[in-house]
């Protein structure tokens, strides 16, 4: 039960159920001390629809699926990936400051733009935009996470598959 709560069954991932339990504990612990940055990530797939339009739903929940056993491997111990929403996911980085969770972000957005993924003898390319914001003390991570997807907004409308930090 205990992994159904806080697990997504399509990717393997965290679901948003867990970060009521970081903030009370690992999340709080870093940004109230400061003793180490933490940063947030939020990144959401550009044109998503267009692929279930043109592969069907299972072909997008593949991409979904290969997205995640990609990204997964390249993060650091101690880092969270969490399923937001339906193609939108939240990467909680500590230890990493700003300029280094945009490096990060950097990395994934160009593995991923570089990746091709096969549906049914279909090969699917995708690419993501990201907003990237450092915690600090002012405010909850929620509160940062909105803050991230601010950015994450400005990535989509200044012409996505970017990273706006
Ligand atoms: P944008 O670049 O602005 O993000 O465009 P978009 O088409 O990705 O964004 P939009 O929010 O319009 O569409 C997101 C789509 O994601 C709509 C929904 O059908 C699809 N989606 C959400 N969850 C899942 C899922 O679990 N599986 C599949 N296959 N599709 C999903
Ligand atoms: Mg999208
Ligand atoms: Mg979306």
């Amino acid at each position: 039960l205990e992994y159904i709560s806080y697990y997504d069954h399509l990717t393997g991932v965290y679901n948003r159920n867990v970060l009521s339990e970081l903030t009370d504990g690992e999340t709080k612990k870093f940004s109230s001390t400061m003793e180490q940055p933490i940063s947030v990530l939020l990144f959401d797939l550009d044109f998503f629809k267009k692929v279930n339009d043109t592969y069907g739903h299972p072909g997008g929940d593949q991409v979904l699926k290969e997205l995640a056993s990609t990204i997964k491997p390249m993060l650091g111990k101690k880092d969270y990936m969490i399923r937001w929403g339906g193609e939108e996911f939240v990467l909680l980085l500590p230890g990493s400051n700003l300029e280094q969770a945009k490096d990060t972000a950097e990395k994934l957005r160009k593995t991923i733009e570089q990746k091709v993924c096969c549906f049914d003898g279909q090969d699917i390319q995708i690419t993501m935009s990201f907003g990237v914001k450092e915690l600090d003390n002012t405010c909850s991570v929620e509160r940062h996470i909105e803050e991230a997807d601010e950015r994450l907004y400005e990535a989509k409308t200044s012409g996505r598959d970017r990273v706006v930090g």
